[in-house]
């Protein structure tokens, strides 16, 4: 056991026994499919269970309605979807109701940034957040709290005996930033690797972007407390808005996906199909560049913010970059404006030369979502494990169509 499973089993002895009577709860109420130990090796995991129990969720970020819309039109559609996809009982989740109901993107946290073990696991039932090494407690924001709950729906992290885990859960997300039809995926699920290559086939034109933290346990987003997660990410689009063409572009995404589960549930060898594609067994993703704040899902490009405001950036991106989301930056090309009017460039923090994503995500202008702009290389991952290729072979940065 890591030793990140093995503090989040030394956070799960201390919950309260209102929380273990939740799970329990939790645990008559979902059907059991197989049960598979957690923690240790999450690759390991990776390899086992076949996928039925899907759940799709929107509205994580309150103020991203294409999530939303996407999930009512599934709940609308319960019947044809079973006639479309009879291996798999496909259920739905409104991330962050709370948030959605005022929109906005969280109430108190960002809910996306509330997945870590250590912090998820430390959620009691009295609703304070235990920490491990202050021995110290602290209210649980509201996000925290739900993040619990979704957790013991989803799996769970916090609960190794929890049988009921659900196998997908797929995370609608929208984004400001002109990412187009984005899929991110995380390094070594092999599964969730070689969909994102069956829906590029479906989705032309669609990027691939690859977190690398290994343990499921330490990525701090909603879709890690399922077996495998999966993040549909469209832009651009403002805040709390509905436009049909992104609509489209998420449910496109979401179908292919679901498409490759049927099949392979059916029993097509859809990996063999794959490799026609991918002869070499390489398929080209942008890697996201490692984190280096705590909370953290990837690297990022900072801004100063506002003495007042911390919300509110105290330089502005500049005209050159903006909407150049998956771009080459070099050192010394112009990244942000000052109220002087004078640029300031890149300074070459992540790279001489790196791509941008989410540039401009309003979003990221919380601290608590993480401030400034994404950094990726290109990179490719083997299609048969799921695992970027080493650094050293990625030394060219080569564009991606
Ligand atoms: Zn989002």
């Amino acid at each position: 056991m890591s030793p990140a499973a093995s503090d989040c089993h030394r956070n799960q002895r201390r919950l309260s026994p209102n929380v273990r009577t939740t799970f329990l709860l939790n645990l008559m109420v979902v059907a059991t499919i197989t049960t598979i130990p957690y923690c240790c090796n999450g690759l390991s995991l990776y390899k086992t269970s076949p996928i039925h129990r899907v759940a799709v969720v929107g509205g994580t970020h309150g103020n991203e309605y294409t999530g939303v819309w996407c999930i009512r039109t599934i709940e609308a559609q319960q019947k044809e979807l079973k006639a479309q996809y009879p291996s798999l009982d496909i259920q739905t989740i409104l991330g962050n109701e709370e948030a959605h109901l005022e929109n906005k993107r969280f109430i108190d946290t960002d809910l996306n940034r509330e997945f870590k073990c250590d912090t998820l696991c430390g959620v009691d039932g009295d609703d304070v957040v235990v920490m491990e090494e202050e021995e110290e407690e602290e209210p649980a924001s509201r996000e925290a709290r739900r993040a619990k709950e979704l957790d013991a729906l989803l799996g769970s992290k916090c609960d190794s005996d929890n049988g009921s885990e659900i196998d997908v859960a797929i995370d609608l997300h929208s984004t400001t930033a002109n990412m187009g039809l984005t899929l991110i995926i995380n390094e070594g699920d092999e599964l969730m690797t070689q969909g994102a290559a069956y829906v590029v086939g479906k989705c032309p034109g669609a990027h691939i972007l690859m977190h690398s933290i290994p343990e499921r346990e330490d990525r701090p987003t909603l879709s890690s407390a399922a077996k495998h997660g999966f993040t549909i990410e469209v832009g651009p689009i403002p805040q709390g808005l509905l436009r049909h063409d992104t609509v489209l572009k998420t449910e496109s995404a979401m179908h292919a996906l679901l498409e490759f589960f049927q099949r392979k549930n059916d029993g097509v060898d859809v990996q063999a199909e794959l490799k026609e594609t991918y002869p070499d067994g390489h398929v080209p993703c942008y890697r996201s560049a490692p984190a280096r704040r705590d909370g953290e899902i990837s690297g990022k490009i900072t801004w100063p913010c506002d003495p007042v405001n911390p919300n509110f950036p105290a330089l502005m991106i500049h005209e050159s970059v903006q909407d150049k989301d998956f771009s080459l930056i070099k050192v010394g090309d112009p990244l942000f404006v000052a109220h002087d009017r004078s640029v300031v460039p890149y300074d070459g923090s992540h790279g001489d030369e790196v791509y941008l994503i989410f540039v401009n995500e309003a979003g990221y202008y919380y601290a608590s979502s993480g401030t400034g702009i994404g950094v990726a290389i290109t990179s490719y991952y083997d299609l048969q494990t799921g695992m970027l290729k080493e650094e050293k072979e990625n030394a060219c940065y080569t564009p991606l169509p």
